[in-house]
């Protein structure tokens, strides 16, 4: 089969989260499975320290009445495995941020994300692409099955193309004033409730949701979520309008780039065997690292995340807080970036409390290698987490994930409970609420087992490190869905 994935970002080539590494995963496990697969994403300034090569093609697109123009570059780097379209305009992309800088939405990201959606319908014709699945991701692409169903259809490159639409996370949905009706070149007769208008504005994922032929979302819990309340941030109807043809498939993990065997982000590497000497070096070098006191018997916490509301650091925050009055000897290592107010409430934590707390506010994928590996537990209180990847790889580093009970968490993370415990399938531990009382009575429950009964422990890190979580079956259940959805195209 020949695939085209579209996304707005894929790692290392540019990256803000998970969407990232699924598309810079994804593309290379389809081709190893014998498909075609090429990717198509902006040219970022990121993307320029990758060597590429001018295609000498230049696309025109008509925006609100002007004409943009802009080219491809290809590129091709083994972390991706496939070609990869760069579409490039820089006064669209050639920027500080992919879609806001210092925490502010770029003013123009709905007609950076329309002409980017033109170019990639465009790159078929332009770069005679062969396509039979057009893959798309999250509202940056939630366009492009409208397009083609609308302007495109007709041409011959285009008949035989069937559309994936995944959504990674629904809470962002490409929301904007009825007026940027006008920068998509569609009718105003799609600006219905029906097709692309949500509660009076254009709604982009809302548009792709409708659109496109098949569409997942990136577990089967988090595929059941966002056909409800409040799962589906308002989209939950026109989700269960198209239960048919929506599934979840629980994302995989890039294996190399995630390997305590040969991270070269860490000194000592390590692997199921030699786990518990590994783990104890990489624990203090990251204490030194971290300023923290270099201590092995002392429990450490990691989380990893951008800092929104949706990955509840606030509860961390106050959890650490109690956790340090009432003395208790926990170490706790946090990196994230995002919200201002939260950035500052964590540097106060820090502050407060440097025997016990040590915070990294800003980007950095080494040392969220680092903290992955070198802690004892990963805390993730998501209020909502569609897959959530961080805990896959806390998996590999034999690291303890300990998680609110929703979404992907759940598809992802066996429980603690005495009938795991038994059969030995717990690889972690789940709380029920994302609240005070849920994230005390996960860690307690975490810390207690570390403290109290070793054993059991190392049986959790065994079965966490022995899991298959490789990007190889979530491939071959995306290429079922792509046969399963050519049968069914063209809609109507
Ligand atoms: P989301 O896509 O909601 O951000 P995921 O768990 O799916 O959450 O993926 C997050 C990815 O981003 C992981 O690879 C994680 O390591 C990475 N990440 C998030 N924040 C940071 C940070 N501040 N530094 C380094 N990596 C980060």
């Amino acid at each position: 089969m020949n695939i085209l994935l579209a996304s707005s970002e894929a790692a290392p080539l540019a990256k803000t989260g998970g969407l990232a590494d699924v598309c810079g995963a994804l593309p290379k496990a389809l081709a190893q499975l014998g498909h075609e697969v090429a990717l198509i994403m902006p040219a970022y300034r990121s993307t320029k320290k990758y060597p590429s090569e001018p295609t000498g093609v230049e696309l025109r697109v008509w925006i609100a009445g002007r004409e943009v123009r802009g080219t491809y570059r290809k590129c091709q780097i083994p972390e991706i495995g496939v070609p990869v379209y760069l579409v490039e305009h820089d006064m669209y992309f050639d920027r500080d941020g992919l879609y806001n800088n210092n925490n502010e939405d770029y003013a123009d990201n709905c007609e950076r994300f329309v002409f980017f959606s033109y170019a990639v319908m465009e790159a078929v014709r332009l770069l005679n692409i062969p396509v039979d699945i057009l893959h798309l991701n999250d509202w940056q692409t939630g366009l492009i099955p409208a397009l083609l169903s609308i302007y495109y259809r007709d041409y011959p490159e285009y008949q035989k193309i069937a559309t994936l639409y995944t959504i990674h996370n629904i809470a962002y949905q490409g929301v904007y004033p009825a007026s940027a009706m006008a920068l998509t070149g569609l009718h105003w007769k799609y600006f219905n409730w029906l097709q692309m208008e949500c509660y009076d504005h254009l709604n982009l994922l809302k548009t792709g949701i409708v659109f496109s032929d098949g569409i997942t979302t990136v577990s089967p819990n988090y595929a059941r979520e966002i056909t409800g309340n409040p799962g589906g941030c308002g989209l939950e109807d026109v989700l269960r309008s198209r239960r048919d043809v929506l599934w979840g498939i629980t994302n995989g993990i890039d294996m190399d780039e995630w390997n305590p065997e040969t991270d070269p982000h860490l000194d000592t590497h390590f692997n199921l065997e030699t786990r518990t000497e590994g783990k104890l070096e990489c624990k203090l070098a990251l204490q030194k690292q971290m300023d923290l006191p270099q201590r092995t018997d002392v429990p450490v916490i990691g989380l990893v995340g951008r800092l929104t509301e949706q990955k509840g650091f606030d509860l961390a925050v106050e959890l650490i807080y109690q956790k340090v009055a009432a003395g208790e000897d926990v170490q706790w290592v946090l990196l994230g970036s995002g919200d201002p107010i939260l950035e500052n409430r964590l540097r106060e934590l820090a502050a407060h409390n440097p025997q016990n707390v040590a915070v990294s506010i800003r980007y950095s994928n080494e040392l969220a290698h680092q903290i992955i590996a070198g802690s004892d537990m990963f805390l993730m209180p998501s209020r909502f987490e569609p897959c959530g990847l961080t805990q896959l790889y806390s998996f590999r580093y034999g690291t303890i994930p300990v998680v609110h009970s929703t979404g992907g968490l759940v598809d992802t993370v066996t429980d603690l409970t005495p009938e795991t415990e038994k059969d030995g399938t717990a690889t972690g531990i789940r709380f029920s609420h994302a609240d005070m009382e849920g994230i005390t009575w996960g860690v307690n429950q975490a810390l207690d087992v570390y403290r109290n009964r070793p054993e059991l422990w190392k049986k959790m890190q065994d079965t966490g490190m022995n899991l298959d979580i490789s990007w190889r079956q979530s491939a071959e259940k995306y290429v079922e869905l792509y046969e399963k959805i050519r049968r069914h195209q063209p809609r109507q």
